[in-house]
């Protein structure tokens, strides 16, 4: 009905911080309600208390823009959806790598297209990536996005080759020998790291390993976190350290209803932590966190400011002309003042601190503190804590046999196509982070993996494209010599039940957190008969 902005055409479109919907433009037909995976929409009288601020925002946003925004402005698609050529030897064959959102959602772009063949490789028996790992567990309705994943997945023309790891167990040649094109939708799976004294002191991590260790990521079940002591410090202001932040201050007892990691569960019940200081080396102006973000942070969690950071937000209040950074730094300047606050702590608080660059870690074999420079002055400032956390960003990292840029952590390319220098590397793409950088929301990747499909299938349609030298049957067979453990959709819908099943009354699932326990539930799957694995390679 195009009383959702920013619209296609529209400035912002697909890196908006959160939507407006245009009061008399909307019908109230709730179709947008209903077709948001992440239940991201909702009418307004049903909102949560938490959820109250919006409309106020909502409102402001109209009357403010008045005559900017193109009320009735025609909606434009972004790309027009790719037209594969039909071919008399077979059809379009793609190998994507990896199975996260950018992966889904060139999948899905791929199969809108009659014939079309998409093979899905994952190295973790589950798939979705940083929907599954990197997604707080409080926000479950994020998460459930991965409904919508499920349905990418049954498409005809869409198959699952799980625990399977290009570079391991299949090449980049091997894939190329079995399509037409190579699609790496591999995210960007290491941390900015920072590089300070004391990094590396028992009680030093990163934010994404803890949230991965929250999440039940096999690799991270074991890091060492220790909550026994009263203060955790987060470096670096971005949306990643406040979910962190809501994590460890929130009641377990409402965790418990999430599909949190069990050993995460347990550890955070006993957890003497009273404070999380979310330090940003900048002013509140550059928060790095977004407006949504920081209103469900405020809403659920104790959050304070010292006053003299206080001061900054007021400071920068009298000179901010963007609009939504004043709706920040609105909200910012209505938080308690962290001195003021005398009463008993009965639970634990977050305080948001600024212009604070982290200089060192402090402490002999385990954390103590952290020192800082107080940004822009020659004074330091010493908080004290036993753990530290970074939290300044996602690292892409090099893929075997394809060119990378080491400064920006990218695969180099022009619209998805990797490039060689300035030549374009046949038959390979890239889609979500690894192409553009660590950046935007799970559905900044749709249109992101529009682009690069777009253009796959454009050299496609060109003949720009080598043809596979194996037929379509023979790529079964290759995975299954190299790796007998492959998961498949019904190993998949298995770990699933299970997980669902474990999760009983109260939680959405229990997680397994090791290989070893999904390759059990796997193992349960009906097993296809050697004419049902035959007749699936055929329609592969
Ligand atoms: P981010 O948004 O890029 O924030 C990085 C933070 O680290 C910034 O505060 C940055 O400060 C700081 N930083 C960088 N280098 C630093 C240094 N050397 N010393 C001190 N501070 C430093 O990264 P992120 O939180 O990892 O998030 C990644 C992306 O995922 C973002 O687009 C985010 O919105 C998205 N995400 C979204 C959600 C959600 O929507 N719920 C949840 C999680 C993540 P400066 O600004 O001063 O550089």
């Amino acid at each position: 009905m195009n009383c959702i902005h920013p619209s296609p055409d529209e400035p912002g479109f697909a890196t908006a911080e959160m939507l407006y919907i245009d009061p008399d433009a909307c019908v109230d037909c709730g179709a947008c309600v209903s077709a948001c995976p992440v239940g991201a929409i909702a009418p307004d009288s049903r909102l949560t208390e938490n959820q109250l601020p919006f409309i106020e925002l909502n409102a402001a946003f109209y009357p403010k823009r008045a005559g900017k925004l193109p009320p009735t402005s025609k909606l434009a698609p972004v790309l027009e959806a790719p037209k594969v050529h039909p071919r008399g030897d077979g059809p379009l064959r793609v190998a994507i790598v990896g199975s996260g959102p950018a992966a889904m959602y060139a999948a899905d772009e791929l199969l809108t297209q009659r014939g079309v063949r998409v093979n899905v490789f994952e190295k973790l028996p589950t798939p979705y990536g940083l929907v599954r790992a990197g997604v707080a567990p409080d926000h479950q309705s994020t998460k459930r996005v991965t409904r919508l994943f499920d349905r990418m997945a049954q498409q005809s023309g869409f198959t699952f080759f799980l625990n399977v790891e290009i570079g391991k167990h299949l090449t980049h040649a091997d894939l190329l020998e079995h399509h037409h094109a190579v699609l790496y939708a591999v995210g960007a799976p290491n941390d900015r790291r920072l590089d300070i004294d004391g990094m590396g002191l028992t009680g030093t991590a990163t934010a994404t390993e803890v949230v991965a260790w929250f999440n039940g990521h096999p690799d991270y079940v074991g890091l060492p976190v220790d909550l026994s002591h009263e203060r955790v410090v987060i470096v670096g202001n971005g949306n990643v350290a406040l979910d962190v932040a809501r994590v460890l201050t929130t009641d377990p007892d409402a965790l418990a209803r999430t599909d949190i990691a069990d050993h995460a569960l347990a550890a955070l019940r006993q957890s003497k932590v009273q404070e999380v200081v979310i330090a940003a080396r900048r002013g509140p102006a550059q928060s790095a966190f977004t407006l949504p973000e920081l209103i469900g942070l405020t809403s659920t969690c104790d959050v304070v400011l010292d006053a003299a950071d206080h001061d900054l937000v007021i400071r920068d209040l009298a000179t901010e002309t963007d609009p939504l950074t004043r709706n920040k730094l609105e909200i910012l300047s209505k938080l308690d003042a962290a001195e003021a606050d005398s009463t008993p702590i009965t639970r634990p608080r977050i305080r948001l601190a600024y212009r604070l660059t982290p200089q060192r870690v402090l402490g002999q074999g385990t954390v103590t503190g952290i020192q800082f420079g107080i940004t822009g002055t020659g004074e330091t400032r010493t908080i004290d804590a036993g753990m530290v956390l970074t939290s300044i960003g996602y690292r892409g990292k090099a893929i075997a046999d394809l060119p990378f840029d080491d400064a920006a952590a990218v695969v180099p390319n022009a619209g998805g196509r990797v490039l060689d220098g300035d030549v374009p590397v046949r038959g390979a793409y890239v889609a979500g982070w690894i192409k553009r950088g660590p950046t935007g929301f799970i559905g900044t990747n749709k249109s992101c993996a529009a682009e690069t499909v777009h253009n796959l299938v454009e050299d496609y349609n060109r003949g720009r494209l080598g043809d596979p030298v194996h037929k379509p049957a023979a790529l079964d067979k290759l995975v299954r010599s190299r790796q007998p453990a492959v998961v498949d959709a019904a190993g998949l819908k298995a770990i699933d039940a299970a997980e669902i099943a474990r999760g009983g009354e109260d939680r959405p699932r229990v997680k397994f957190t090791g290989i070893d326990e999904m390759l059990a539930a796997a193992a349960t799957a009906p097993k296809p008969t050697v004419g049902q694995r035959l007749m699936a390679g055929l329609r592969r």
